[in-house]
């Protein structure tokens, strides 16, 4: 089953931070990039109906950003039903739009559930006012607690939200603050990032011109860890590095992308893989409607990897998750002994308690998910 994802670009501002494919809100250009995208959803369909692509059927839809909640209830609606009728998308499939505490309100909220979103991702990133500021967000801690609620009271029972670790001036007791009252708010997964300044981020000059720092990473470690002991204490399970999430409540469609799986993507700059194939589309917003306007492919990138980079890439993602990767399955799938080709290069973590093998499966420890970069780096 595919996973379908749509990029949704939009911004009310751009947060000083910010590393994503997007731009500022503009209404007529919005309107024109939905009628884009819902032509390339058409286009998808018909190639894999005439057996063209070797896919059809999908179980989870994923509107990512950007800002999706920018969108109008019923562009999200049409956008959906443009799944539906391109593919065979099942009756219960996950259907996740990641949404921003200020851009939404009880009535959208409603309007989205009407439209068919079954799960709603807010990127919240912190429950503390003054670390709001420092990263630009529109939003404050009330206005997230207030939209979560609104949410829960449209009738969503599957809400996830983002915490963003190791901000600028954030210590350790102000990073559990924020997981504490997450947890209070009550979501049904939650995903924690650790913020990466990038070279050229307004952020960085933010950080410069008012001498704000970055915690020690000795104590980004006990962030981590400690974090995951209290969210554990209150019913959430770790299923990945960066995700906990009460039980059955794991991102179907984000599990695609460490678990081997196969999806679209639609809109700039949206990546996509079915088999050996990764693609990538066009990344700005007008080149992309310009191109699904006169029918001019909006793949910019098409690579077929090999099969030493597909096994690469299985390892590494297999990793990310508390499960870790089921040897037998990529013996089956790839013909290789994964301990054996591995072993010299792998035992020394095993050994410094970073890495469990228990003979079908290799897994990162909760140490080793501190250092997990270190590990990964023998299979690439
Ligand atoms: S809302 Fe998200 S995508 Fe938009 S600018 Fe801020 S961080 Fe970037």
């Amino acid at each position: 089953m595919l996973g379908l994802y749509a990029h949704i670009p939009f911004c009310s501002a751009i947060c000083n931070y910010c590393n994503f494919n997007r731009g500022l809100f503009d209404a007529g250009q919005k309107s024109r990039y939905v009628n884009a995208l819902l032509a390339e959803i058409a286009r998808a369909g018909q190639a894999g109906r005439a057996g063209q692509a070797g896919y059809i059927g999908a179980d989870t839809i994923y509107f990512g950003g950007g800002t999706p909640s920018l969108l109008d209830p019923s562009e999200v609606a049409r956008i959906i039903s443009a799944c539906r009728d391109a593919f065979d998308v099942a009756a219960d499939a996950e259907i996740t739009l990641e949404a921003n505490p200020e851009s939404v309100d009880p009535g959208k909220l409603a309007a989205l559930r009407n439209a068919g979103v079954n799960r709603l991702s807010f990127g919240v990133q912190s429950f503390r006012d003054a670390e709001l500021r420092r990263l630009s967000r529109l939003h404050d801690a009330g206005r997230a607690r207030a939209a979560l609620a609104e949410a829960r009271d449209a009738g969503f029972d599957n809400i996830s939200l983002d915490l963003m670790m190791w901000l600028p001036e954030q210590r350790v007791d102000d990073w559990l603050a924020s997981v504490d009252a997450a947890i209070a708010a009550g979501p049904d997964h939650l995903s924690r990032y650790l913020l990466e300044v990038y070279p050229n981020a307004p952020l960085k000059d933010d950080m410069a011109r008012a001498r704000w720092s970055q915690a020690p990473d000795e104590d980004a470690a006990t962030m981590y860890v400690t974090a995951m002991e209290r969210l554990e204490a209150a019913g959430y399970r770790q299923y990945e590095i960066s995700n906990v999430a009460k039980p059955g409540r794991e991102s179907r469609h984000n599990l695609k992308y460490w678990t081997d799986g196969e999806w679209l993507g639609f809109g700039c700059g949206a990546h996509g893989t079915i088999g050996s194939v990764r693609s990538k589309n066009v990344s700005g917003i007008d080149e992309y409607i310009d191109r699904v306007a006169q029918g001019i492919p909006v793949r910019s990138e098409i690579r077929r990897m090999d099969a030493a980079e597909r096994l690469g890439d299985v390892l590494f993602t297999g990793l990310r998750l508390t499960s870790g990767i089921d040897l037998e399955t990529v013996r089956g799938r790839y013909g290789v002994d994964v301990w054996e080709r591995y072993r010299a290069d792998l035992t020394p973590f095993v050994d410094a308690g970073l890495l469990l093998h228990d003979g079908s499966r290799l897994a990162l420890t909760r140490a080793g998910m501190l250092l997990a970069n270190e590990v990964m780096t023998v299979f690439v």
